[in-house]
Parts: C-alpha cells; structure tokens; sequence
C-alpha cells in the first residue's frame, strides 16, 4: 500500500518540521502531541515559515494554502489508526519511545510503519518492543528539516526490504537525498558530529578559549557556516548530552565521555535556543 497518510509524533522543533516538509509534498499529515498548547505552537512555527517562504517568493500563497490544509493536529494517539507511515519525533530517550512504539503498534493498522526520527538510539531495540520489528526503520532528518536536504535512513537488523524501499521512496517524494546506513550508536552524522561539539565545549571549559573565539576558529579557520556551539545550543543542550551517553555507553570508550560542562548546563535547564539560553543568550 502506497504512503498516503503521515502521522508525525512530537511537535517540537523537529516533529514541526518533518509535518511541514510531508504536507509541502502532498502527504496528509497528523501532527500529534502531549498537550494542545505544544501542537499549537509546532502549528504556528509552520505557519511563520510558510508565510517567509511566500514573502521570499519560494512558495506561491495557493502552495501556502494547500499546505496548511493538508494539516491537521491530535493530542489522542488514537488518531495514527489511519496513519500509513508514523514519524516519531519526540524527545532522545530510549524508555519514552519504546513505550510510545508499543502504544503504537496497538493502534496502528497492520501495514503501517514505525519510522523514528531519533539521533543516536538503538532502532534495532525499539523495533524489539513491537509485534512488527520487519517494519520499524530510522528516519533520521536534519534541521532544520524544511531546509537540509539530507536524510539518514538507518535499518534496523530486523527492518524488511519492503519498508526500506518505501521509506527511500518517502524521502526522494520529500525532496531530500538519503543514504542508508546500519545501526549502530550515533550512525553517521552524530558519530562526527557530537564528539566535536563535546570537545568544542571541552576547550571551553578548560578555559582554552570562549565560546565565541572556538566559534569564530572553526567558522573562518575550517569554513563551517556555523560554530559548533552555536549548532549545539539549535540542536539542544539536552539532546546534545542523551547522544553523548548513548555513544559512550554503546561504545564504552572513554572518548566519547560528556563534558562536565554540558551535564551542568543541561542541569541548570539551559538547553539553548528553545530556552532561551545556552552558550549563547536567545531573546
Ligand atoms: P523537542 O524537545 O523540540 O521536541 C520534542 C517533543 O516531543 C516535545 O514537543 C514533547 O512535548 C514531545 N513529546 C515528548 N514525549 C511525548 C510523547 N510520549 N508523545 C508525544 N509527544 C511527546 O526535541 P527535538 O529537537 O524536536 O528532537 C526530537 C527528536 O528528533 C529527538 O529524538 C532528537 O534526537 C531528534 N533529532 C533532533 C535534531 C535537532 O537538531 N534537534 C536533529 C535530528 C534529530
């Protein structure tokens, strides 16, 4: 059966951007979570940047319009009944989303499949915790998702050829490019990336240099358009840290070992830009 209906769970800033991404496509999309206030915030964000794309002369208002009404929310699971596809987005921890895939797989119909959009956690055991491990796969969008063009497809051992190739399909219909990768902690793109943010935030604390100056070294000394404590503080302090746990726990190298530092700002509840403060102060 063809993908038609997408339900995204989690509305924060990444759920917000896979739901705004699937209905530019032409998928009809659910965008569930916890609490209306968090649904209607993930709504209006979409709505922020449909309208900048229009004023930008990137979309035209009748794709605007279309978009929005492909859109709809829920705070009842109960809604993903009618999903062909699941995108789960909520928060980097592994006891919340196995028990939200096993909630899942109770009221999803039988053909439908699982995708998570997490960072760095084991695919092959949420799949584990469900009556349909062959259909659980990763999905792994970058962000912000409305603009990076890639996608990390991770297969479980236990996801079938069926679903992969649906999920391949799903990424090239969103426009993006995918690469297939395997399960293992951090997969690709957080197996380089975080151990460089954690040692970004290493050379602040050990007072090498500020947050601003290891910024501007990386930014003008190795062409990245953004520092990596600037990226830190959009990803989030507090993924930041889970991916950090997930790659020393998973690898049991003493390399991956999170900065004090960032276990203390996560304590503080200085996650960056979603609070408010991080490295940097957000107003
Ligand atoms: P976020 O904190 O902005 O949003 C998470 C959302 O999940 C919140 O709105 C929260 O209310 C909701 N939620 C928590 N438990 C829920 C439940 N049981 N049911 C429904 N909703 C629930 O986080 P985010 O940055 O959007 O990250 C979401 C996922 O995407 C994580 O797995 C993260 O690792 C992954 N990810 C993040 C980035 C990034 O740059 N932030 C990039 C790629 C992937």
């Amino acid at each position: 059966m063809d993908v038609r209906n997408i339900v995204v769970v989690g509305a924060g800033q990444m759920g917000s951007g896979i739901a705004q991404v699937c209905a530019q496509s032409g998928y009809h999309v659910v965008l569930h979570d916890i609490n209306e206030d968090i649904v209607e915030r993930g709504i209006n964000s979409i709505h922020r940047l449909l309208t900048r794309a229009v004023e930008k002369g990137r979309i035209t208002d009748i794709e605007k319009d279309g978009t929005l009404n492909r859109l709809t929310t829920s705070t009842d699971i109960g809604r993903a009944h009618d999903a062909d596809l699941v995108i789960e987005a909520v928060i980097e921890n592994l006891d919340v989303k196995k028990e939200l895939f096993q909630q899942l797989d109770q009221v999803v119909a039988a053909h439908t499949i699982l995708a998570t959009n997490t960072s760095s956690l084991p695919i092959t055991e949420i799949a584990a915790v469900t009556n349909r491990p062959g259909k659980v796969i990763g999905m792994h969008f970058m962000n912000p998702v409305p603009v990076m063009k890639l996608v990390e497809i991770i297969r479980a051992i236990q996801t079938d050829e069926e679903t992969y190739l649906k999920i391949e399909s799903v990424a090239k219909e969103l426009n993006k490019t995918s690469v297939t990768v395997n399960d293992f902690p951090g997969f690709v793109a957080n197996r380089i990336l975080m151990p460089m943010i954690n040692e970004a935030i290493y050379t602040v604390y050990e007072g090498v240099a500020s947050p601003e100056d290891v910024d501007t070294v990386m930014k003008l000394g190795m062409n990245h358009p953004m520092g990596p404590l600037t990226l830190a503080d959009f990803i989030g302090l507090d993924t930041c840290l889970y991916i950090m746990e997930v790659l020393y726990e998973g690898f049991g190298d003493s390399k991956y070992r999170p900065c004090p530092l960032l276990r203390q700002y996560v304590q503080a509840g200085w996650y960056g830009k979603k609070t408010g403060k991080g490295f940097y102060t957000y107003t």
